[in-house]
């Protein structure tokens, strides 16, 4: 079983598993949930009413905090730049724990962003802060961040789950199991065999305008 720490207590939280809800990981002691990179995330309510998601790393360091996706993805690389460019000034022991807290702090972070791609499936919000950008495409090309596991954990099927991944591969299914076959008495030129397959898996993923563009490229191949 999946035990995570809390950052701001070190009490050890496990997931109470209830069939296939999210994981909750909530601490103990009433600190919130802890994320799959150790953060803390809090659900606040602002001034105005509506809702805020923050996540908090060691030290009570905001990682990120917002209301929108593209809001906690400007507010985690701005926590990343200013981690980055956190220097302790001399060497005494509190410099010392503070710097492992930034450490922490910053190596959470940079695993956050890679689990933001994931989660919106690489859709950035357009980022006009220069280093921002900058910062966005060293951290996309950082190949220390990418998962090297072949494995999969009970974590992924549980996102796949409430990501409706699983759902998708079912309608695949679905429509797979549903599909009219393609009777043919004679040999169909290879090229628009090739074309055609792909317009049914098309089809079978639920891209139906792509499966319709393939479908005409077939037909004007095949009139030619
Ligand atoms: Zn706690």
């Amino acid at each position: 079983m999946e035990t995570r720490i809390c950052p701001s207590c070190g009490a050890v939280t496990t997931d109470e598993f209830t069939g296939y809800d999210k994981p909750s990981f909530e601490c103990p002691n009433g600190h919130g949930a802890v994320t799959e990179e150790g953060l803390l995330s809090q659900l606040i309510t602002n001034v105005d009413g509506s809702k805020s998601v923050v996540e908090v790393g060691k030290g009570n360091f905001v990682i990120s905090r917002g209301s929108t996706p593209s809001d906690r993805l400007t507010s985690l690389l701005d926590a990343i730049l200013r981690l980055e460019t956190k220097k302790p000034t001399d060497e005494t022991v509190a410099d010392l724990r503070q710097r492992s807290a930034t450490n922490w702090n910053l190596k959470r972070a940079k695993r956050r962003f890679r689990r933001w791609l994931r989660d919106y499936k690489n859709d950035l919000p357009t980022i006009t802060d220069s280093r921002m950008l900058e910062l966005a495409e060293r951290l996309r090309n950082d190949q220390s961040q990418v998962r090297t596991d072949n494995g999969w954990s009970m974590e992924d099927i549980l996102r796949w789950s409430s990501s409706g991944f699983l759902y998708e591969l079912k309608q695949y299914e679905d429509r797979l199991d549903e599909e009219p076959l393609l009777l043919v008495g004679e040999e169909i030129p290879q090229a628009i065999r090739k074309a055609f397959q792909q317009a049914r898996e098309c089809y079978r993923w639920g891209l139906y305008a792509a499966a319709f563009g393939l479908c005409r490229i077939v037909l004007e191949s095949s009139v030619r």
